[in-house]
């Protein structure tokens, strides 16, 4: 199918328009493949690259295509979606004309079963060969705005291993359903196409490697990662600088990929973000699908909870839930435990929970308020362990833009979390002057508006210095 160049002239207009109203992750996800036909009548056809694409264009972008295409054309007046078939394209993505060549549509013919329905598990084992836990299902998973995306995506990758969307990588801070989802997503086609899963993290993944070629048995470990029908490696950024480790999982990487096998991973940050990446697997991790993990609001948070109360069949008033959820914010693992702490003391003092019984349980967790004032060195080590540079440079005189970003951010933070005056950031890095200080602080905030992976940065970092 090819657009004529009014038609592709039309789509990039308004891929102009939508790539400001949605982030980038989404803009890259959503609207990379697709391509604009328009018909005599004023109608408009937009393909797709696959149903899951087209399905989610339809459901959740449908006002802002039509927007945006009607500030192009007034004419316009409805759209319709759908699946593009065969060959290859090039589409605009607002800046400049790509060349995509488009993958295999997803096979139709494998059985749809439904998915996996395990209850809580009774037990906290991981099974040895694929190293899934039967804890972790969809079933127990809260869906919210937070996690929709990387929820869908998994559940598409869990009908239609291989196909869809290979490899998968999600990304999000810590304690907010990574490995779960990972997991459940493990169990399912487990479950559903008795696939040879295997689940790994980076770490493991690089300890075996090493042992294996201390005990000269790096063939077994090639066949353990690459006969199998799904890897899934979560926590991938700690693959970072290790040379070995990105050859093999690159060679590892592209030996299930040829053979259409599932590869999914996870992450704290974007492949764009993780320092000392390979350009080949950063390539190729975002060669596939790339979903965010967000922080869940309020009313998710409640849910979650909610959930973990049914599951261990407990009842706790929606009250103590509610402050239980207003108190932790960022991370569900915390939100859990601070649940924990409330069912077991009370079952220690055999009452029911109130509000008051819970406010006094938690109030040694909750007193401290989240962001006291840290020691600068406390910001400082936390900034410069994320973007891995070391201490010295970021007190330098260097202008190298790997050094000048994290700098500011750590004068940001400061500013921000800490109150620190101007002269004062200033006068710590380096004896610079007030201004480079304040400059520093309305550089990162304008960028903060726009640039997602600098938020993402920043959300990742408060954790390391807040934890
Ligand atoms: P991560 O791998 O991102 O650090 P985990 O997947 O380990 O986070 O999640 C931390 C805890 O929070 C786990 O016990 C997990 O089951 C729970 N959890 C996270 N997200 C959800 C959710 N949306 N619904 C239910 N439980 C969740
Ligand atoms: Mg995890």
């Amino acid at each position: 199918m090819n657009q004529t160049p009014n038609e592709k002239e039309l789509w990039m207009t308004a891929l102009g328009e939508i790539e400001l109203a949605v982030s980038r992750t989404n803009f890259s996800t959503w609207f990379k493949n697709t391509e604009l036909k328009k018909h005599d009548d004023g109608s408009i056809t937009i393909y797709a690259p696959n149903i899951f694409n087209r399905e989610w264009l339809e459901n959740k972008y449908n006002t802002i295509i039509l927007t945006a295409l009607q500030r192009a054309d007034v004419s316009i007046t409805n759209i319709r979606y759908e699946v593009a078939v065969g060959g290859n394209y090039s589409v605009g993505n607002g800046n400049s004309t790509i060349l995509l060549s488009k993958k295999p549509q997803a096979q139709e013919n494998q059985p749809q079963q439904p998915t996996a329905q395990q209850g809580p598990a009774s037990t906290e084992e991981y099974d040895a060969t694929s190293n899934l836990n039967a804890r972790y299902s969809f079933d127990s998973f809260v869906i919210g705005s937070h996690n929709e995306l990387a929820f869908a995506a998994c559940q598409a990758v869990a009908k239609k291993p291989g196909n869809t969307y290979n490899p998968l990588f999600l990304y999000g801070g810590v304690g907010l359903g990574k490995t779960h989802l990972l997991q459940a997503t493990g169990n399912a086609l487990m479950k559903n196409f008795g696939k040879n899963v295997l689940y790994s993290t980076s770490e493991k993944f690089t300890s075996e490697l090493i042992t294996s070629i201390g005990r000269r048995t790096t063939s077994n470990f090639k066949s353990k990662y690459r006969e199998i029908d799904v890897l899934i490696v979560d926590d991938i950024q700690f693959i970072a600088g290790k040379e070995k480790t990105q050859d093999e999982f690159f060679h590892t990487f592209n030996e299930l990929y040829s053979l259409n096998k599932q590869i999914i991973i996870s992450s704290d940050r974007p492949p764009k973000a993780i320092a000392t990446l390979e350009e080949r697997l950063r390539s190729r991790f975002e060669g596939g699908m790339v979903a965010d993990i967000s922080m869940p609001d309020l009313e998710t948070r409640v849910a979650i909870l909610e959930k973990k109360c049914e599951q261990k069949g407990v009842a706790i008033i929606r009250e103590v839930l509610q402050y239980i959820a207003t108190h932790v914010a960022h991370n569900i693992r915390e939100l859990e435990g601070a649940l924990n702490r409330v069912l077991a003391i009370n079952q220690l003092n055999g009452t029911t929970i109130t509000l008051d019984s819970a406010k006094s349980i938690l109030s040694t967790t909750f007193e401290t308020p989240k962001k006291k004032a840290v020691h600068m060195d406390k910001v400082v080590e936390a900034v410069c362990g994320y973007y891995n540079i070391v201490h010295s440079e970021i007190f330098s005189k260097s202008r190298r833009k790997e050094i000048v970003r994290p700098r500011q951010v750590a004068m940001y933070l400061l500013r921000k979390d800490n109150g620190s005056s101007f002269p004062t950031i200033g006068s710590s890095f380096g004896g610079r002057d007030h201004t480079t200080a304040m400059h520093a602080c309305e550089k990162i905030e304008g960028e903060l508006e726009t640039d997602d992976i600098l938020q993402q940065d920043i959300i990742l970092i408060r954790q390391k210095i807040y934890a």
